[in-house]
């Protein structure tokens, strides 16, 4: 089955898109919430992390405990590359897991990862789209989704490669800036897909 990988800057619209996808009867795997949720589920993962980053890593209820991860990695590159060695291919085990619950005839699945091409799981993926907005516009949706201000888009947005970076590895574009029709962008690369299987 051909896999597809979906990104974009924060408050791109990348999970909107990957809802059209949804309605379309292809099967996402939202790779960001998934590391969450593995965090405190897969054993393995549970283990490195206290191996690194100390006992103290989870709570004793079992919860993560994000306020000392957060504090170990914080503008610490060489830190947040041992987070980023453990979760990356604890989160690669559960993709392919999960693949394996898709049915033999859907003709293709999506990924969808903020850091796609940050993290090189791209090159696990067949293809790639980039979802694309201005940045006045993605500053606009995230001050309204999570009442913050643009300065703390800003600084989000200051952790990711630029759109134009990422262009540059995309195979495929969705402008999802609400100049053009974003459902109309979604099918044609949906038949795209279909073809792509044939
Ligand atoms: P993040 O990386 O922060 O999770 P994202 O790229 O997944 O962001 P979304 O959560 O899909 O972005 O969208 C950000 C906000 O913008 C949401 O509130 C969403 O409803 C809104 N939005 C996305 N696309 C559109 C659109 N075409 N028209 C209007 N609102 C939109």
């Amino acid at each position: 089955m051909i896999k597809i990988g979906i990104t974009g800057g924060i408050g791109s619209g990348k999970t909107t898109v990957c809802h059209i996808f949804e309605q379309l009867g292809i099967p996402v795997f939202y790779a960001d919430t998934v590391a969450k949720e593995i965090m405190v589920t897969d054993p393995v993962l549970r283990e490195g992390m206290m191996n690194t980053f100390g006992i103290e890593s989870y709570e004793l209820s079992g919860k993560l405990n994000n306020k000392h991860i957060a504090q170990i990695v914080f503008n610490n590159k060489t830190e947040l590359e041992k987070l980023n060695a453990l979760v990356h291919p604890a989160v690669f085990r559960a993709f392919e897991s999960w693949q394996q619950t898709i049915p033999a005839d859907v003709p293709y699945n999506l990924k969808e990862a903020a850091l796609l091409f940050e993290s090189g799981s791209y090159q696990m993926c067949d293809h790639s789209i980039l979802v694309t907005a201005s940045k006045a516009v993605k500053i606009k949706r995230v001050m309204e989704r999570d009442s913050v201000t643009s300065e703390q888009v800003e600084a989000r947005m200051d952790k990711q490669l630029s759109d134009e970076e990422k262009k540059k590895m995309a195979d495929f574009l969705i402008t999802n800036d609400e100049s053009q029709s974003v459902i109309l962008q979604v099918l044609e690369l949906h038949h795209q897909f279909i073809n792509l299987t044939k």
